[in-house]
């Protein structure tokens, strides 16, 4: 049975080892780090930047323990992304979120380079066939995962999974543009985006999201460009009026297709070289890259961290589903009820198919045992 070691974001004591920090390091301690990582290893230290309005990401402090503690068994690390807007602006925003190299301390690198086209195709499954995996991901020989769970307008729950299959596969391929980037899992198929001109009142949240500036609004009427677009979505899911759709697949496939890229990006590393830190703290509504964090819906839970990928999931998916909705949120407004599931009431997806299929995939375990280190 798996172990996925637990940390509770609750103070006890006020001393540094009860705190949030201070119990990190003891979780990094006892998963016993120097069992992954050689001297002179060079390490990945896998989060999202967030955006310039989502402030609500891993915090600096967190990234920070966990670096220290891969000196501390000799490995080389350093803290990356691949790029979720244009590369230099994305380094900007990695900056005014606190996280940079004095901060963290480790160098701070875009993984898939500043144009975000720097990665190389990697055989997926069935559903996605090939995806281009961010070539510092491929490269590394080992990997720290560190993973901010919240909810997801698409996926519903977003953790580890959905941190490897978007989060370390690119936006776009040199050649073959979205379909073999994270453009892949969010339309499947040929991803024309729709306009409803009935629907619009031209609130212009779209061309202000597009990462790409890529969305015009000529004589009022919507316009975007086919070739460059990443088909990342976030125009669609700024639109309050849904008036702009991305055709693709059914929800069972997108998830599905989340589990399939994790595992392309798992497959780049052997055995025993990745190891899982699960934040469940600041769990607000949506993603990392939206242009703004709401107030969180589930409290603070704690910190997990495990070499099983399906294990830690479960086990985050499990904790999440004991918590109650917070007042004053988004989980108030839509009258969600203590007992329910929060992110399935919110955003109505399937998102435990990313689970059952990165387990069907050979990715680990759903039967983990929970071990409260605090
Ligand atoms: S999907 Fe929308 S927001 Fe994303 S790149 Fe294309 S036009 Fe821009
Ligand atoms: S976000 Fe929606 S309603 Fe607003 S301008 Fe764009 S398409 Fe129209």
């Amino acid at each position: 049975m798996s172990k996925v070691y637990f940390a509770s974001a609750r103070v006890k004591k006020w001393k540094y080892a009860d705190s949030m920090p201070g119990k990190l390091e003891k979780l990094l301690q006892t998963i016993n780090l120097s069992s992954y990582i050689e001297p002179k290893e060079w390490v990945a230290v896998k989060t999202h930047f967030g955006s310039e309005g989502a402030h609500r990401i891993v915090r600096p402090v967190f990234l920070r323990k966990v670096v220290e503690a891969i000196k501390l068994v000799g490995g080389k690390p350093f803290v990356t992304d691949t790029v979720r807007i244009k590369g230099l602006d994305y380094l900007e925003v990695a900056n005014q979120n606190g996280i940079n190299h004095l901060s963290v301390g480790a160098p701070v690198v875009l993984a898939d380079g500043l144009y975000g086209n720097d990665n190389i195709m990697v055989k997926a499954g069935d559903i996605l066939g090939e995806i281009a995996v961010a070539s510092v991901i491929y490269d590394v020989p080992a990997m720290v995962v560190c993973s901010h769970v919240k909810g997801h307008i698409q996926a519903g729950y977003a953790g580890a999974i959905k941190n490897l299959a978007m989060g370390a596969v690119s936006a776009t391929h040199r050649h073959c543009g979205w379909k073999c980037g994270r453009g892949a899992m969010h339309a499947i198929g040929e991803g024309k985006l729709l306009w409803d001109e009935d629907k619009c009142v031209l609130c212009l949240q779209c061309q202000e999201i597009c990462p790409l500036e890529g969305i015009t609004f000529k004589d009022n009427k919507f316009g975007y460009d086919d070739e460059l677009c990443w088909r990342c979505g976030r125009c669609t899911r700024v639109c309050p009026e849904d008036a702009i759709t991305l055709p693709g697949g059914d929800d069972e496939n997108f998830m599905k297709s989340l589990s399939e890229a994790a595992k392309a990006v798992l497959d780049t590393f052997k055995p025993n070289k990745v190891i899982y830190v699960n934040f469940l703290t600041e769990i607000q509504p949506e993603c990392d890259c939206m242009p703004a964090a709401e107030v969180p819906v589930i409290q603070d839970i704690g910190i997990l961290i495990s070499d099983d990928l399906v294990a830690i999931e479960k086990a985050s998916v499990d904790l999440l589903l004991k918590q109650k909705p917070l007042p004053a949120s988004l989980a108030q407004d839509e009258n969600v009820k203590d007992g329910d599931d929060v992110l399935s009431v919110l955003h109505k997806k399937p998102y435990l198919i990313q689970i059952t299929e990165a387990e069907n995939l050979g990715l680990g375990s759903t039967k983990y045992e929970l071990i409260d280190i605090t």
